[in-house]
């Protein structure tokens, strides 16, 4: 029986300049919950934002998500889920909401994983412990196309298989001639995806695409506004490159719809902005019933795990979230992603650190 529930807020900064089309990260706001059960066990769940909202997430955590867990069986995961839902249905459907319940759901699953003796991708279905990984960290949009060639290098070097590169520059050219300076460099035996971050209207992204095919990409993510599925449809249907989105859907719902309507062919499901593990894993089982891959977006030091439960997980982005709030990295080898075994989410929290950066 749960007998507490706590979540504080603390500000990660950033560990280099991030930017895309549309946004500079400008803090990682990491909301972290803790439940203790009347047995002495605690879970530790955590969500985040790259710079905005994070209180707002706080405050419907403290005011009205949190006291409703208390004297709840933990281990009633969809029950307390669908609960914690339908009590903010004033604001639901919606990022805070769901990144609030993701801090609560995770809570819940570290707690299960904890009692079973099992790491997450284990008891979240067990299908690999290691998964492909790309970098972002070297393609963001401020980058030169010499320092994205570098990064480029340095990560085929390493071994990863794949590297991610930031576009939406004014002109399609610009765009086109940084892509075709990284693909020389690395060759054919690399993949490289680009990110759009919905910068784009649909004709703009047709056409972009068109121009971007002969570089031979993996995916063109989030190339319009996430809420725009006819328009990804369209696109979709323009052209050869898969299309990619994920990051700014917030329920199980709009991953239906994307996929039915044939509008994406790699499903980037976020586990904090779904609202956790329970809604993430009901989407990656969808996007398996489709023959849909699912690369998901940011928190690699969670999702590494959740890639490795599912029979059609594909890539772990890299983009290290949690440095500065851990004592233990992630593990990489191989240009892989290694799923942690010990039980529970494996993330290996420093107390201390998330004392000194809390900020409410
Ligand atoms: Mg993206």
């Amino acid at each position: 029986m749960i007998i507490q529930a706590t979540a504080v807020l603390a500000d990660v900064p950033v560990e280099t300049l991030r930017t895309d089309a549309i946004q500079t990260f400008l803090k990682q706001e990491t909301i972290v919950v803790d439940i203790v059960t009347d047995d002495g066990a605690v879970g530790r769940g955590y969500s985040y934002t790259i710079g905005t909202g994070g209180t707002a997430v706080l405050a419907l955590l403290r005011d009205n998500l949190l006291d409703r867990l208390i004297g709840r069986d933990s281990r009633d995961i969809e029950a307390i889920w669908r609960d914690l839902l339908f009590s903010t249905r004033a604001t639901a459907v919606g990022a805070i909401t769901s990144l609030a319940l993701a801090a609560v759901d995770t809570a819940l699953w570290d707690l299960r994983a904890l009692r079973a003796g099992l790491p997450l991708w284990r008891l979240a279905g067990g299908f690999r412990d290691r998964v492909p990984l790309y970098d972002t960290e070297g393609g963001w949009l401020h980058l030169s196309s010499d320092e994205l060639v570098k990064g480029a290098l340095a990560s085929k070097k390493a071994g990863w298989p794949g590297v991610k590169l930031k576009v939406g520059k004014p002109r399609p050219g610009e765009d086109l001639e940084r892509l075709a300076a990284v693909r020389a460099a690395v060759g054919d035996d690399h993949d490289i995806m680009v990110d759009a971050n919905q910068a784009l209207t649909t004709a703009e992204a047709i056409r972009r695409a068109k121009l971007f095919e002969q570089v031979g990409l993996g995916w063109f993510e989030e190339p319009v506004p996430a809420d725009d599925i006819s328009g990804h449809a369209a696109l979709a249907a323009a052209t050869s490159i898969p299309i990619a989105v994920g990051e700014s859907l917030y329920s199980i719902s709009h991953f239906r719809e994307y996929l039915a309507a044939r509008a994406a062919s790699v499903i980037q499901v976020d586990v904090a902005r779904v609202g956790g593990i329970t809604p993430w894993l009901k989407v990656a089982h969808t996007a398996e019933a489709f023959n849909v891959v699912v690369c998901p977006h940011f928190l690699m030091e969670l999702h590494v795990s959740l890639v490795a439960a599912i029979p059609n997980g594909g890539y772990v982005e890299h983009i290290p979230q949690l440095r500065a709030l851990t004592r233990a990295e992630m593990e990489i080898a191989d240009g892989h992603a290694i799923a942690p075994q010990t039980p529970g989410l494996g993330i290996d929290w420093n107390d201390d650190a998330l004392d000194d950066l809390r900020v409410a």
